[in-house]
């Protein structure tokens, strides 16, 4: 398609789709218009100018039937869990290939949101982002063992010279010969707190659970470069904080547990776990204190707490974020030095941060979700509102106008909610049906024009998702509480 044909009708909104489209990536929704030399969104839908988002538009989300789930993991397997049916369901997900998956346009808007947040936190600290290459030449690899150690998990692969690669699973050995290559650092310049969110390969021997066990993911790293190992205390400190306020904004009630330092490496190590019973780690938290730690860390037959030897209790979880003080493991190898105090020459202590991207938002998820619909964390909804017009030919169709009219309301007035506003247009089906979709989609407000929108003045039936509430709001009431709504 081309996406502005010199049609008269493409000219004409251009400016806006321009806006829209920038703002919202909507294309799904928006794109037929620019092409024809009709403005074939005025009679496609009835109730919308063009400019609005409507459902029917959107690519793949409307299909809900559960007989309709494509098969899994490349077998034909049953469902692993339930944030792995539910994204199938809804089309958040398609499968691919064993543990890789098409992340269709709402997982994609909602994982954009996550990567925002984590921007915003990681930068609060002096984070630094940065884009390596998820191809990573065998050489750095064998520098530190690491081509030998990582064994199967690795995904190598040669190119047309023979040289061998592999595709990252993590960067520690890309961003210490990066950071070694800047030949005049000195301890002014410390700490460099460098991360990026990349897609991360692991050759799981059986990836499952969907987007919690693949074998191709969206990873945060960090690699954070100090002058000493008080500083390096410090900063692991500072990202460990940043990572639990992370955490706290998106309602998840993570836990930082002790953890073994594995192919990593490094001296100290924590895991940040979110408590569900699908997760596959096991962890030990000690109700009178706050000692907790990963099973793998405790002795084989250890019941009590190490700390105050009261009794132990043990949960399942989901590891979301993990963090390694590397001390100089890798900056030794690579010889990743700056001019220290004295003008003399002096290794970087390192320490490394990950955050599983992909994984979060399918664990909250998890954790959030009902058996029947997704729930989200607010700051990660794909869409913060779905307005439900009249049904076709009811009683109540001459609402449908006033729910048009409501939609440009909100996108004017409520600047944070452009681009967030979505019209379920499908008005063939009843309000109820529509509402069961909007139910399992999990929009943090749903808002239907049903019978009290004919009374004077109109009131719209209000469904506040995350409380639980159902209520009734003139049109000012509506603009009110969707003005306290944050969207990141
Ligand atoms: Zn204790």
């Amino acid at each position: 398609m081309t996406p502005f044909s010199p049609g008269t009708s493409a000219s004409l909104c251009r400016g806006v789709m321009e806006g829209l489209l920038t703002r919202c990536g909507a294309l799904a929704a928006c794109s037929h218009q620019l092409s024809g030399s009709v403005p074939r969104g005025f009679h496609h839908c009835a109730l919308g100018r063009g400019k609005r988002l409507v459902l029917s538009r959107m690519f793949q989300p409307q299909n809900l039937r559960e007989d309709q789930v494509p098969s899994l993991e490349g077998r034909s397997g049953d469902l692993t869990c339930k944030s792995q049916r539910l994204m199938l369901q809804v089309g958040l997900i398609h499968p691919a290939s064993p543990g890789c998956y098409h992340l269709l346009p709402y997982a994609v808007r909602a994982m954009e949101k996550l990567v925002r947040v984590i921007d915003q936190e990681m930068q609060a600290i002096g984070g630094q982002k940065v884009n390596m290459p998820s191809l990573s030449p065998a050489e750095l690899w064998r520098a530190t063992n690491r081509w030998d150690l990582m064994g199967k998990e690795l995904l190598r692969l040669r190119d047309r010279h023979g040289k061998e690669y592999c595709l990252g699973p993590t960067h520690e050995e890309a961003i210490t010969a990066l950071v070694a290559s800047q030949k005049t650092l000195s301890y002014k310049q410390l700490p460099f707190l460098l991360y990026q969110v990349t897609r991360k390969f692991r050759d799981e021997p059986r990836p499952r659970f969907g987007l919690l066990r693949g074998r191709e993911f969206y990873m945060k790293d960090m690699y954070t470069f100090d002058s000493s190992p008080e500083a390096a205390q410090q900063t692991y400190s500072l990202v460990c904080d940043a990572y639990g306020s992370l955490f706290a904004r998106l309602g998840l009630p993570c836990v930082k547990v002790q953890a073994a330092v594995g192919s990593i490496g490094g001296t100290m190590s924590h895991e940040f776990q979110l408590p569900v019973d699908v997760g596959e780690d096991r962890f030990a938290v000690c109700p009178s204190c706050s000692f907790s730690a990963n099973v793998e860390t405790l002795d084989f037959s250890q019941t009590n707490c190490p700390s105050c030897r009261g009794p132990l209790t043990e949960t399942r979880g989901i590891e979301v974020g993990h963090t390694f003080y590397l001390g100089t493991k890798y900056s030794s190898v690579f010889n990743a030095q700056f001019t220290n105090v004295h003008g003399k020459p002096s290794l970087a202590e390192m320490g490394c941060y990950g955050l599983g991207v992909t994984r979060i938002l399918a664990a909250a998820i998890e954790v959030l979700s009902t058996e029947d619909g997704l729930r989200w964390p607010n700051l990660l909804a794909p869409y913060q509102v779905c307005l439900i017009p009249p049904k076709k030919g009811s009683k109540e169709a001459a609402a449908a106008e006033l729910m048009g009219q409501l939609y440009d309301n909100i996108t004017e007035a409520v600047l944070p909610l452009r681009g967030e506003v979505l019209l379920d247009d499908r008005t063939h089906l009843t309000i109820g049906n529509r509402l069961k979709d909007a139910n399992k989609f999990g929009y943090p407000f749903v808002i239907i024009a049903g019978k009290r929108a004919l009374e004077d003045p109109a009131h719209f039936e209000v469904w506040c998702q995350n409380t639980g509430e159902v209520v009734f709001l003139t049109k000012e009431g509506v603009m009110e509480l969707l003005s306290q709504v944050h969207v990141v």
